[in-house]
């Protein structure tokens, strides 16, 4: 029996090749293939500055350090999201104010973030959940009425646009993982996305202990910062996969294209809406299966017919430290994110996929619900 894997990078003899010159050259801590990464996602996204960090998680707490952050302040985040957009915020000391998301869309349901606004909210995380680009404009738009700031985590929606604009140039910053489980990757890895040359320059100073390059060629420690570096060679790693980022959607595009027709007819299956043509990266292909399944039995049957699925993102509000901290009562204040998280279903998808696979997928889905 063939084993479908929920993911699987898309690593050509070029890729590692370009990684290998880096461990040959010496030069292992970041240097001149973490600039030349930042200043070519820089140029794709159309922003001033790219600046590279060690993980998707380490990117979204440069964006609050930066921003001053700390205790007393609220944060509004989604309340389906993967936790680390919740547990940056814990870190600075501000509180998390969840926000319900859309069934459809998986994204922050944008009718309910006002009445989340207290005069204690410094900003606005919106997360394009599973690579679609959420109603930016509109979070935005409430945002400035507010004098909020927004940082997109865009972790999952690196290539996503909205208007022929690619997310992560939205807000004030924008904050992409290159984990295993994304478009393209560095083994661990991520960066920032910015227009303004003050946030670069401390994000900059604050991923390296906090130092700041002056005029004069002296260095000072202008922050207590962190060591939240990438390595040259996962740059080098990266950059050869990211030439390829449009022909990496492209594919995707098509198997969701593939699922979305095959499993057009089950009933037991609410399927992700597609979005505008170009808004939808599908990291992930994720359903949600009628409340009569026990997703985690739908799980174990799909593995024993070789192939892996898993939940999607978590129902923050519903995991043990959040739940404990917070005392939220997440099916009743936020039905949507914990349908999602409870019966939520990621099906594999990725590059590598052929379109045979994904039909093999959908047919041994729909014979698992129906039996
Ligand atoms: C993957 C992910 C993160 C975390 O990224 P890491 O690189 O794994 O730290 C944060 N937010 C979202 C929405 C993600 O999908």
């Amino acid at each position: 029996m063939t084993f479908i894997p929920l993911m699987s990078p898309n690593l050509t003899d070029e890729d590692i090749a370009a990684a290998v010159e880096v461990f040959r050259s010496g030069m292992l801590v970041q240097g001149v293939r973490v600039d030349e990464f930042e200043r070519a996602v820089a140029e794709y996204l159309g922003v001033r500055h790219g600046v590279a960090a060690s993980n998707g998680t380490a990117t979204l707490h440069l964006a609050l350090k930066s921003l001053g952050v700390g205790p007393g302040d609220e944060i509004i985040v989604p309340a389906l999201s993967h936790v680390a957009t919740a547990n940056v915020v814990e870190w600075t000391g501000a509180s998390c104010v969840f926000v319900d998301v859309d069934l459809a869309t998986f994204n922050l349901d944008v009718s309910r973030i006002e009445e989340a606004i207290t005069e204690r909210t410094r900003g606005i995380i919106p997360v394009h959940e599973f690579g679609l680009a959420c109603d930016i404009g509109a979070v935005i738009e409430l945002a400035r009425e507010h004098d909020l700031w927004v940082i997109e985590d865009a972790a999952c929606a690196l290539g996503a646009r909205v208007g022929g604009k690619c997310v992560g140039g939205f807000g004030v910053a924008g904050s992409f993982s290159l984990h295993p489980r994304k478009a393209i990757t560095s083994g661990e890895g991520g960066f920032l996305t910015t227009d303004d040359d003050d946030l670069a320059s401390r994000w900059r100073a604050l991923r390296n202990h906090g130092i700041e390059t002056q005029n004069s060629g002296k260095q000072e420690f202008v922050d207590a910062g962190f060591n939240y570096r990438l390595t040259d060679f996962q740059a080098a790693l990266v950059l050869s996969q990211f030439r390829r980022l449009d022909d990496n959607l492209c594919s995707k595009r098509r198997l969701a294209a593939v699922y979305l027709s095959e499993l057009a007819e089950v009933s037991e299956l609410r399927l992700p809406a597609p979005g505008e043509p170009g808004s939808h990266t599908w990291q992930t292909f994720h359903v949600v299966l009628d409340e009569r399944y026990d997703r985690d039995q739908v799980i174990e049957r799909l593995r024993s017919r070789g192939i892996a699925t898993n939940y999607g993102a978590q129902c923050i509000p519903a995991v043990s430290y959040y739940r404990r901290k917070y005392g939220l009562d997440d099916r009743r204040s936020f039905p949507n994110a914990a349908a999602a998280y409870e019966n939520g279903l990621a099906l594999p998808i990725y590059e590598k996929l052929t379109e045979d696979d994904v039909r093999t997928v959908a047919r041994t889905l729909r014979e698992v619900l129906a039996a």
